[in-house]
C-alpha cells in the first residue's frame, strides 16, 4: 500500500500552495489552476505564478455530522466551494457555529488553521480554510 501521509520535503514545495493559495496562469490563454497543474488545457506548459485574492463568495457548502473519529472535535465539520476570484476551491468553513445561518453567496475569508499534526515527524501541517466574513 502506497503511503499517503505528506513527506516534509512535499509539504515544502506545496507552501505556495498552502500558505498564499498560489495557482498558476498560463502564459499563453490565460487560464489559471488552483491547485497549479503541470499541462494547460490548451497544451502549454509555461505557466506564471498567480496568487489567488484572500476573500471570496462561498457557492455552496454541506454540513457533516457524521464524521471519522479524527475530525471529532470539529464537528458538525463544514465544507464549502467558495468562488476566489473566479477560480473555484473547496475547503472547511470554520467559526461557524451556527451553520443554519450559512447561505450561498455570503462574503468568506482566507485563513490559515491547523489541519493536521504529523505523528511521525512531529511537523505541524496548516492550510487554508475559510471563514465567513460576518458572524454566522
Ligand atoms: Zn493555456
Amino acid at each position: 500500500m502506497v503511503d499517503q501521509r505528506l513527506s516534509v520535503p512535499r509539504y515544502w514545495r506545496r507552501m505556495p500552495q498552502y500558505y498564499r493559495l498560489e495557482g498558476v496562469q498560463c502564459i499563453k490563454c490565460g487560464r489559471v489552476y488552483f491547485p497549479p497543474r503541470a499541462v494547460c488545457e490548451c497544451g502549454s506548459r509555461e505557466f506564471k505564478p498567480y496568487p489567488l485574492p484572500s476573500t471570496g463568495k462561498l457557492i455552496n457548502f454541506t454540513v457533516l455530522y457524521s464524521v471519522p473519529a479524527e475530525f471529532e472535535k470539529m464537528k458538525p465539520l463544514i465544507i464549502g466551494m467558495v468562488d476566489l476570484g473566479g477560480v473555484k476551491v473547496v475547503g472547511q468553513i470554520v467559526d461557524c457555529m451556527d451553520p443554519e445561518k450559512l447561505s450561498p453567496g455570503v462574503d468568506v475569508e482566507v485563513v490559515f488553521r491547523m489541519v493536521k499534526m504529523d505523528s511521525t515527524y512531529g511537523l505541524i501541517n496548516y492550510g487554508y480554510k475559510f471563514r465567513p466574513i460576518n458572524n454566522c
